[in-house]
């Protein structure tokens, strides 16, 4: 064995039991000379959660359990340990954790808990001929910790393929950042992030994997946790484990190419006391969801997709990453609360990027233009309809001067886009990306879906964190 090579650990394990868990991560850390120290912070993937609808899209309560009792009892000279994460679109971080079960968890370990979209945000220099940006903006917690843990979900994904250890970072940007090159350069932004921090230790709960969709996924039980100490390498044995070449994770390729691990078998020693090759064996039909969204809906629904083309010499012909994986997650989540949703909604006419000649639009179908980059001309029942791009690359985006993009501002905005142009039979929802918030605004809106956001099940308790989150947001700006 060439000890220069990266070490990853594929270990068996069946259950959410958060001692045998603990176990199980303790002996990994031991394995992998792994000694937590400093200001530690531990990073699960919480980008939504909630016990009946979204429930495969996180990391597990008992996973964070075994997670922290393994960092305590193998920690020297720890000055701090704690949680830390922010949710996706837009959602209140505090009302995903209470979903996902993780208060009870914190305060039995006894640690503490940093909720990333109320604390402050600073930049960090990462500029090199390489980085679409010069600076980035992370929270300060994550800025001052010396060791951070990364504890990600095994999932599909509907946007890159595969979300595991260097996809987790997104989740460290708030809202006014996170959508930040979030569009057709999404894969770079990953690669990006590894330039602020890497993580000194991987832990994935591969115990339930997600399949197709990263909000929405169907369960599938893998059975395993994953661990290393390097983000290339751990995503690397992660994509032999379900059959992806791990040239096709773009952002693996991009981090990889510069330097930050291996993406060659090779150059991996694979470990621990479940093969590599039984878990492929089981794993032949595991399903991800990479179909472009003009034949991904087209057929048997009401909503009917035209795709464009793109401004970007690196992806012409599709936006991975963007507006179109938004529509998909958006539609999911509807999905999940009206599994007829397809047949139900009102028929809507979907276009992005850049299109030429007439569209075959129904009487009776409105016809939705979306993203920034979008551009058409035409008419539409007779009425002349001038669409103008008005896309930015990123060097043209300054992320000095973002826009806050909360939960209630994004609602209010692209509510009353919608009703002033209601007058209109299309609308033209601006951004890059439009974010799967504004998507689920939109179509409910224009398909005469009902929106999710108000379901009795969730806007109680939704609306209860949210002003929890700008109390504390605002006393964390005056008072520290
Ligand atoms: S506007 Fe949307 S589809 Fe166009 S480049 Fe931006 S994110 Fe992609």
């Amino acid at each position: 064995m060439n000890s220069n090579k990266e070490k990853v650990l594929i270990m068996r394990c069946n259950r959410y039991d958060a001692d045998r868990i603990a176990g199980i991560i303790k002996e990994g850390m031991a394995e992998l000379d792994v000694v937590p120290s400093g200001r530690v912070l531990l990073k699960p993937n919480v980008v939504i959660a909630h016990p009946d609808v979204f429930p495969y899209a996180f990391t597990r309560k008992e996973f964070l359990s075994g997670a922290i009792a393994a960092t305590k009892q193998m920690a020297q000279g720890a000055s701090e340990i704690a949680v830390g994460e922010r949710s996706g679109i837009t959602l209140p971080t505090r009302w995903t954790f209470k979903n996902a079960g993780y208060p009870e968890v914190i305060k039995t370990h006894g640690v503490k808990a940093y909720y990333f979209d109320e604390v402050q945000q600073v930049p960090v220099q990462i500029g090199n001929d390489h980085t679409l940006r010069k600076n980035i903006y992370i929270p300060r917690p994550v800025a001052e910790a010396d060791f951070l843990i990364n504890l990600p979900k095994f999932k599909a994904h509907p946007w890159c393929r595969l979300t595991l250890s260097l996809k987790n970072f997104i989740g460290i940007q708030d809202d006014r950042h996170r959508l930040v090159d979030h569009n057709i350069f999404l894969e770079h932004k990953i690669a990006d992030l590894q330039e602020v921090i890497q993580p000194k230790f991987i832990a994935i709960d591969a115990i339930t994997a997600g399949q197709k969709m990263m909000l929405t996924p169907t369960p599938f039980e893998m059975g395993a946790i994953i661990m290393g100490t390097n983000s290339c390498a751990v995503d690397t044995v992660g994509c032999h484990m379900v059959h992806v070449d791990p040239k096709d994770l773009k952002h693996l390729s991009l981090a990889s190419d510069r330097g930050f691990g291996p993406m060659d078998l090779n150059d991996i020693d694979v470990a621990g006391d479940l093969p590599l090759e039984e878990v492929r064996s089981k794993t032949k039909h595991f399903e991800f969801c990479l179909e472009h969204i003009d034949r991904y809906f087209n057929e048997k629904t009401n909503l009917k997709c035209t795709v464009g083309a793109f401004p970007e010499k690196h992806s012409p012909d599709y936006c991975w990453g963007g507006c179109p994986g938004a529509l998909q997650e958006a539609m999911h989540i509807f999905k999940a609360y009206y599994p007829d949703v397809y047949n139900e909604m009102r028929k809507v006419h979907y276009v992005v990027g850049r299109v030429e000649g007439p569209l075959d639009i129904d009487k009776d179908e409105k016809v939705i233009f979306v993203g920034n980059c979008t551009s058409w001309r035409g008419n539409i029942n007779g009425k002349s309809v001038d669409i103008k791009s008005s896309y930015k690359s990123p060097r043209n985006v300054d992320e000095r001067n973002t826009k806050s993009n909360d939960m209630v501002l994004k609602t209010v905005k692209t509510l009353s886009s919608c009703m002033l142009q209601r007058g209109k039979n299309y609308i033209h929802a601006k951004g890059c990306p439009v974010s799967v918030g504004d998507h689920v605004h939109y179509l409910s809106m224009i398909g005469g879906i009902k929106n999710v956001n108000f379901d009795p099940r969730l806007v109680v308790s939704l609306n209860i964190a949210y002003l929890n989150m700008r109390t504390h947001r605002a006393m964390n700006r005056y008072f520290t």
